[in-house]
């Protein structure tokens, strides 16, 4: 990194993305300020391994990642149950809400999202309704999970599974609603959702498609059903909700930094404004893998741009140049989103097929920018990801039909 040492950083958000850029930092300038605040009062835990804690399979100090003496040994300070209000990109300073304003020479905003609540009529002031993002969220799913025999999960997506394979796995019967015709449909297509399906119900779960919940039917404060869009009603006392995050940037609202649905940044993770980073699940990034901008909701994702920021706020100049990849168990299988894997995405083109796989089925998906290989999705065996991870990294050109095809065989 070259830059004059010495300056203070401010970043917003103690994820894998704020956690990992203070590190670099601290390890890139000895003599530098580094304040870090998060409205949680933990120090950085592994979201991705929340899952298995709900599921009981492993134990929450695994979880944890950093301890406060980590941030006292690196001279980070870390101001935890403190919430960032407001910022002057003008004066470099960020408000907060207790404690004085913090001013800075480069400021990271990695706030990651705030999950959706269920907004159904009857669900307001009800306990037992949860949303799952939080280390918090995942103690008060456990000890209700204990609790329950009923579970109604709803979303379409990896939340909403997580939430049904950890009730499922629990010993808890789940309805998993669906609004949509089948499971990540950002990203896969009918085949590839009809394939969760069945080895969801293969698990003992109810998988129900084209349904919301349209009430919550509670009793004593605590939910006995849910009535669905369709009017049917599913036993449930306890609701476990999976419908995306708001991403967390309204307080940048009376700055100049351009915002659409993520903080808007270059390719080097900059703002509009200078001296403004954004990184992480809130950074709507130019992504010159496909010369475009868009956010990704990935640990990998966030974990990389937490080091590209380091080197930009202390003076560099990197760009951010990788293939997130996301895996994640499916019950007794696995996915693995590789890449751009993005149905709605115009600029790309797909091909998909369903194969016998030595567990039951193999599904992949393959995405194309013109002809670059740009984004893969596997569900089954996750062989040949490494190569296929190769292929789409060093942009290689798959032009006709017979050549795409063979990328069905890569192992
Ligand atoms: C249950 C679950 C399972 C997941 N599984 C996987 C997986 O298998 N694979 C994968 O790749 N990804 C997975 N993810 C996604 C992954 O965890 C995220 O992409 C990643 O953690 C994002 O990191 P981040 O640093 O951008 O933000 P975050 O981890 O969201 O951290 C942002 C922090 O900023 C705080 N904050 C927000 N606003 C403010 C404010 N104004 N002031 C102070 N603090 C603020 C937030 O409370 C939060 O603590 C999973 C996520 C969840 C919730």
């Amino acid at each position: 990194m070259a830059a004059e040492l010495g300056r203070k950083y401010v970043i917003i958000g103690n994820g894998i993305a704020g956690t990992t850029c203070a590190d670099q930092l601290r390890k890139a300038d000895p003599a530098c300020e580094i304040w870090m605040i998060t409205n949680e009062p933990y120090p950085l835990y592994n979201r991705v391994s929340l899952p298995r804690y709900l599921q009981g399979a492993l134990p929450e100090q695994k979880v944890m990642m950093r301890d406060f003496a980590w941030h006292e040994q690196m001279r980070i300070t870390l101001l935890t149950e403190t919430l960032a209000t407001r910022v002057d990109t003008d004066g470099r300073v960020v408000y907060l809400d207790h404690g004085g304003p913090l001013p800075y020479d480069a400021l990271l905003v990695c706030t990651g999202g705030w999950a959706n609540k269920l907004q159904a009529p009857g669900a307001a002031g009800v306990a037992n309704i949860y949303n799952f993002v939080t280390l918090d969220d995942t103690r008060e799913l456990i000890a209700r999970a204990l609790e329950s025999k009923e579970a109604v999960t709803i979303g379409g997506s990896f939340i909403a599974y997580e939430l049904t394979e950890g009730f499922n796995v629990r010993g808890v019967h789940v309805t998993w609603l669906q609004r949509g015709p089948y499971w990540l449909r950002a990203t896969l297509d009918e085949e590839g959702g009809m394939l969760v399906d069945e080895i969801a119900r293969a698990h003992g779960v109810d998988v129900v498609h084209g349904e919301e919940i349209s009430e919550v039917v509670a009793a004593n404060g605590v939910p006995r059903h849910v009535v669905g869009s369709s009017g049917k009603t599913y036993p449930a006392d306890v609701i476990g909700v999976g419908l995306g995050l708001t991403l967390n940037h309204g307080f940048l609202a009376e700055t100049s930094i351009e915002r659409r649905t993520g903080i808007v940044t270059n390719e080097y993770l900059e703002t509009n404004v200078p001296g403004v980073y954004a990184a992480g699940d809130v950074a709507e990034f130019h992504d010159v893998m496909v010369g475009g901008h868009h956010t990704m909701g990935t640990w990998d994702n966030a974990l990389a741009h937490g080091k590209v920021a380091a080197v930009n706020m202390a003076g560099g100049h990197q760009e951010y140049r990788d293939v997130p990849t996301y895996t994640s168990p499916l019950f007794n299988t696995n996915i693995a989103v590789m890449g751009i894997a993005e149905t709605n995405n115009p600029t790309l083109t797909s091909i998909s097929r369903t194969m016998p796989g030595d567990k039951g089925k193999d599904y992949r998906k393959f995405f194309f920018q013109e002809n670059r290989l740009v984004g893969a999705v596997f569900i089954g065996s996750p062989k040949g990801r490494k190569k296929v991870v190769e292929l789409i990294r060093t942009g290689q050109e798959f032009a006709t039909p017979t050549d795409r095809a063979g990328l069905f065989d890569v192992r």
